[in-house]
């Protein structure tokens, strides 16, 4: 009989080591680094911690394997994709359950991450062979100009914890369908599931070299010498903006290609004529995706004062029936937050909020017992001044404020350094797209809580990032143009 899948099946089978060049390796130093489960706080393995010397091993991998590999038909590397797509989806609960060990969310979201990551990998297979050139006459009428895309060759990419797989398929992807070869530095609190990606990316016929991955407790020491060492030619970062703007200032030295996707300070807008069924439903899953811990996440929620009474007590109750506990038990709506620094820094916000009038509707109390629990909680009269309505909350506190009028919400919403997505919910259509044009953001969801999509162009204006990732443009990212002119 099949046994029932455990925690500690799929973590046994992922190599622990560091991929470089096609080899699974430990670090030089034979140093290893702790990966815990945030339901328990109890060590679920260890696995490599690189130094600097081995993430020079690592690029130095990248940059031997780049000329083959740039050269390699578009059709090969759609396939190694593609098989990759179709082995991801093969061990969606497998992956889940990996995912779930090591970061807390539910099985369910972990499962439904496991399907966003891989169509990354599925929509990149159908871009490799759809990188297009050109070729016309100048305007002098005697010179033609020959235009092609070339890969920006070897790529740094950084990744953060929240979305283990889907962060990483979403940079792999394009490069890989763009010809580069990169080193992959995922976050120490969750390096398994990148690790389990590159054994599939092997599995599926990735050339050695192509993806080098790089585990590590000092990413610093691990990062800035490759930034600054002139050979990688493009960092992907995701993370929070503070990191990213020491990244960009790295980058500046030998002028390394940046896209960075940051942190964001969602609005969540409601009209006095939305459906406020339909506004529930949004504000759960733009509040409650990930427990929180999203950078898409609703972090200030704007609510016609003649509709904020019956919203807020609707998303109290739904809130409230959410079942908190680990995310491998059944039944279970919402997991632990990533550690206890994550929780004290949410803790801290709505006390901060609660001082300022705030009332708590539900939730709002660390409990007891191991794990970092929060619970789902619902704040109204929240003080725009509090410290939650100008800092990423990343854990399930949904924070309600009042207004009167279209001006002034738009004002509001926009008065942050941040611009990632704004969520706007009303009947009126017009309305919906003056607003939605209006917020200063690279995403809108329209009557949705819900924008990540693969095939649209995800990422933020103003501090929240530079670029795009996803869609057609994505690619474009990892693509140069390269111009030759010929007289005829
Ligand atoms: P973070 O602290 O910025 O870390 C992100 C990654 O950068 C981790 O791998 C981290 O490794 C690494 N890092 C930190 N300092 C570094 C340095 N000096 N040099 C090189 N690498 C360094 O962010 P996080 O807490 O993991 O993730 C949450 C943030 O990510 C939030 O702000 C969220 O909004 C943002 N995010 C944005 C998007 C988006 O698409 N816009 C998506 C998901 C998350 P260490 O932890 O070892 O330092």
């Amino acid at each position: 009989m099949k046994g029932r899948l455990t925690v500690t099946s799929p973590i046994e089978q992922v190599p622990k080591r560091l991929f470089i060049a096609g080899q699974w390796a430990e670090a030089a130093s034979g140093a290893t680094m702790p990966v815990e489960d945030p339901a328990t706080g109890q060590v679920l393995c260890h696995v490599a911690d690189a130094g600097p010397d081995d993430g020079r091993r690592a690029e130095e991998a990248a940059v031997a394997a780049q000329g083959e590999w740039a050269r390699t038909a578009p059709r090969a590397r759609s396939e190694i994709l593609r098989r990759a797509y179709e082995i991801i989806i093969a061990r969606t609960d497998e992956l889940a359950l990996l995912m779930t060990s090591e970061m807390g969310k539910s099985l369910a979201e972990a499962r439904a991450e496991v399907a966003y990551a891989a169509e990354f990998f599925r929509w990149f297979s159908e871009e490799a062979v759809r990188i297009e050139g050109a070729y016309g006459t100048l305007p002098d009428g005697r010179n033609r100009m020959l235009l092609s895309r070339r890969p920006v060759g070897p790529c740094l990419l950084i990744t953060p914890w929240n979305f283990p797989l889907a962060m990483g398929t979403r940079k792999i992807g394009p490069a890989i369908a763009a010809g580069c070869t990169m080193v992959l530095k995922p976050a120490p609190q969750t390096p398994l599931s990148s690790l389990a990606l590159a054994d599939i990316l092997r599995e599926a016929g990735l050339p050695d070299g192509v993806l080098n991955v790089v585990t590590t407790s000092r990413a610093g020491e691990v990062v800035e010498p490759l930034l600054r060492g002139g050979r990688i030619r493009k960092l992907s970062f995701t993370g929070s903006t503070q990191v990213g703007r020491t990244l960009l200032a790295q980058c500046a030295d030998t002028v390394v290609r940046p896209s960075m996707e940051l942190g964001g300070n969602a609005p969540f807008i409601v009209f006095d004529d939305a459906d406020l069924d339909v506004a529930v439903d949004g504000a759960m899953v733009a509040k409650m995706r990930n427990m929180g811990e999203a950078c898409t996440a609703a972090n200030r929620f704007f609510v016609h004062s003649s509709v904020a009474g019956e919203f807020a007590a609707r998303l109290a109750d739904r809130m409230g029936s959410l079942v908190v506990g680990p995310g491998t038990e059944p039944g279970v709506d919402v997991g632990p937050l990533i550690d206890r620094a994550g929780r004290a820094k949410v803790a801290e916000l709505v006390a901060d909020a609660v001082e300022r009038g705030a009332k708590v509707l539900v939730g709002g109390e660390i409990p007891d017992g191991p794990g970092c629990f929060y619970p789902p909680t619902v704040l109204t009269g929240v003080d725009p001044g509090s410290r939650l309505m100008s800092t990423e909350i990343f854990g399930p506190v949904a924070a309600v404020l009042t207004f009167d009028d279209e001006d002034e919400v738009v004002r509001a919403a926009n008065d942050t350094e941040w611009g990632l997505v704004g969520y706007v919910f009303t009947r009126d259509l017009s309305r919906g797209l003056r607003v939605g044009e209006r917020l200063e953001v690279g995403m809108v969801g329209l009557n949705t809580g819900l924008v990540s999509n693969p095939a649209a162009p995800f990422g933020g204006v103003k501090q929240s990032g530079l670029g795009r990732e996803g869609g057609r443009v994505g690619i474009e990212e990892f693509l140069e143009y390269k111009y030759l002119a010929v007289p005829v």
